[in-house]
């Protein structure tokens, strides 16, 4: 089944649900109108269904591949890259002092869903780029970014990031590569780094390496750790590509999915590169584009989930199997299938809005500069990252049962989804590392961002009490239960009791603030309306998961400790 972008959706949930209004009525995003938010979500909806959604199967059966040290992508994808690149899709929210349209990232991720719902791997190169971007905008030097920085956002040039090694993934401060000073001001970069996607292609102009790397004197850790931009051509006196840097691609991966994204080892042999930010300090200039990315990739998995749903829904509408209660004709008129199209379809609302309500605080920020939006940006976006790839793939897995054995034969693309969103709980962190840092860092504050978004969650109830008591009062409870646990966690120095429960723990909370937002749609709608029956369902029967969540989070980390490697098996 063809995709179909969901823009009457996206455009409910931003006039109703997340508040983007505030974000128009900014000075910075002014321009940002009603009219030109609708003519953006049309002209990429209509590219995602017209020239990307074509592309996802090409990917999975002719991956990319690498030939005599030349990636190959997939067919169409040089084509589909330029009319993101040419449509100026790739510098959506970039700054129009380097060619991008400034738009807010709340307009930028509903673009994003669309893209990476119709083809996954291709809009990855996009979705990387414009990381880049950000992080250079916040930390690169004048001359870096005069550049660098038009040629990202013209989507002439490309862009990678480069942590992981094979001793350094989830600790990135375990490192190796290495950085030596040149004369001239430049830097000798040497290492190897696994697992980089999109580390080359056969399309743009240059291919823009973001290297994390320790210089002589970085001590050990991620505090001794820089940042270099490391071109695969070294732009010449005019700007242009010039000489080729020495790196190179050794290898691709096999990998279970996303067969259209090459994801590379690459070899770093004394190659030219460029200090980004401060020395040591490139942590924090990585995170900016690490924290764009966690959002872009929560935005990867709703997106991969609105995919998997529709081609669900359209089986169930043709295909005909056994009596129905109700007399309908298809196996939509199956309880067991209505519920598992129900789940999906309130599962990808709750988790949009937690990735829109994400990309608000982060417009809000930036125009503002206030701490409290900061905050609010911080906290949510752990959330937003592992909650939107886990609806992803538990989406994409109920997407799969449903078409019974149909769904295991790669002809219905079904399985595709299945495959390709899995790594999106895994790369830019995995989930239990963002839920680690939902509990940690993002409670260091005392809880306060945590418990103002519960306060919002208490008034929306509050005000549906009129039209749908039962419900609100159930949003209403689960917000103080959320609020008692916040309470206890912030409480436990020992970190290993809140690690033990992290997990549970943000999922609990991405559950609730579904809740609140499921019971703030159908109050838009009324009691009599479509959205006011998925209110009830998730509310009545998929709210309820948060008790037993919180529930594991009391149980600290001793008991779970106390298992030994030999009780497991070892
Ligand atoms: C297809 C693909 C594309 C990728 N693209 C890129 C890219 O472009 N650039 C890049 O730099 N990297 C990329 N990665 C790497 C990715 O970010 C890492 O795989 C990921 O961060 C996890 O690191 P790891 O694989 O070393 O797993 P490990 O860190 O070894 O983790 C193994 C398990 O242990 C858990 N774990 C680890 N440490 C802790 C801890 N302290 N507490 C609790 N649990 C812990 C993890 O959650 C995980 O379950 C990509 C990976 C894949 C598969």
């Amino acid at each position: 089944m063809p995709y179909r972008a969901p823009v009457t959706d996206f455009q409910f949930l931003l006039d109703h649900v997340v508040g983007f209004q505030v974000v128009s009525d900014t000075p910075k995003f002014a321009e940002t109108t009603p009219d030109v938010v609708a003519a953006i979500f049309g002209e990429a909806g209509r590219l995602s269904e017209e020239v990307l959604a074509p592309l996802r199967r090409n990917g999975d059966e002719q991956g990319a591949v690498l030939e005599n040290g030349i990636v190959r992508t997939s067919p169409g994808y040089a084509d589909g890259y330029r009319a993101m690149a040419e449509g100026g899709w790739v510098g959506i929210s970039a700054s129009p002092e380097y060619g991008g349209m400034g738009l807010p990232q709340t307009v930028g991720s509903v673009v994003n869903e669309m893209m990476s719902s119709a083809c996954l791997s291709v809009h990855l190169t996009s979705l990387l780029s414009q990381g880049q971007i950000d992080a250079l905008s916040h930390h690169a030097s004048d001359e870096i970014r005069a550049l660098y920085l038009p040629n990202l956002v013209s989507g002439e040039w490309s862009g990678t990031m480069n942590l992981t090694e094979p001793q350094a993934g989830s600790d990135v401060g375990g490192l190796r590569t290495k950085a030596i000073p040149n004369d001239d001001g430049t830097y000798a970069i040497s290492g190897q780094k696994i697992f980089i996607s999109w580390a080359d292609n056969d399309f743009t102009g240059n291919v823009c390496h973001l290297v994390l790397a320790r210089l002589p004197d970085g001590g050990a850790g991620t505090k001794g750790i820089s940042l270099f931009m490391v071109p695969k051509f070294i732009p010449d006196s005019d700007g242009n590509p010039g000489k080729a840097n020495t790196l190179r691609v050794a290898s691709l991966e096999e990998k279970m999915g996303l067969h259209g994204s090459p994801t590379a080892v690459m070899e770093f042999d004394g190659a030219t590169g460029w200090l980004v930010g401060e020395r040591h300090a490139g942590m924090k200039a990585m995170f900016t584009m690490m924290n764009n990315a966690r959002l872009g990739v929560g935005v990867q998995g709703v997106g991969q989930a609105e995919g998997a749903y529709q081609q669900a829904l359209s089986f169930a509408m043709e295909r005909q199997q056994g009596k129905t209660a109700g007399g309908e004709e298809t196996i939509i008129g199956h309880a067991d299938v209505r519920r598992m199209l129900a789940t999906m379809k309130a599962d990808i609302f709750a988790a949009r809005t937690i990735v829109l309500a994400c990309a608000v605080a982060i417009d809000m920020a930036e125009a503002t500069d206030q701490d409290s939006w900061r905050a609010r940006a911080e906290f949510l976006t752990p959330i937003a990252k592992a909650f939107g790839t886990d609806v992803g793939c538990e989406v994409a897995h109920l997407g799969v049962q449903l078409h019974g054995g149909m769904g295991y034969i790669e002809e219905t693309g079904a399985a595709q989804y299945s495959r390709d969103v899995c790594v999106t709980t895994i790369y830019e962190g995995t989930n239990g590392i963002q839920a680690m840092d939902l509990v940690a860092r993002k409670l260091a504050d005392g809880g306060e961002a945590a418990y103002r978004i519960l306060d919002e969650v208490e008034t929306i109830a509050e005000a549906a009490r009129a039209d749908f008591p039962d419900i609100a009062a159930k949003v209403w409870t689960s917000a103080e239960s959320l609020r008692e646990t916040t309470e206890w966690l912030v409480q436990q120095s020992n970190l290993n009791n809140r690690f033990a429960g992290a997990v549970p723990f943000l999922r609990a909370f991405a559950r609730v603030i579904g809740g609140a937002a499921h019971l703030k749609s159908a109050v838009v709608d009324g009691p009599d309306s479509g959205r006011a029956r998925m209110a009830r369902f998730y509310i009545t029967r998929m709210l309820p998961e948060h008790v037993s969540l919180l529930e594991q989070v009391h149980q600290g980390g001793e008991d779970l400790m106390a298992i030994t490697p030999e009780d497991l098996g070892a």
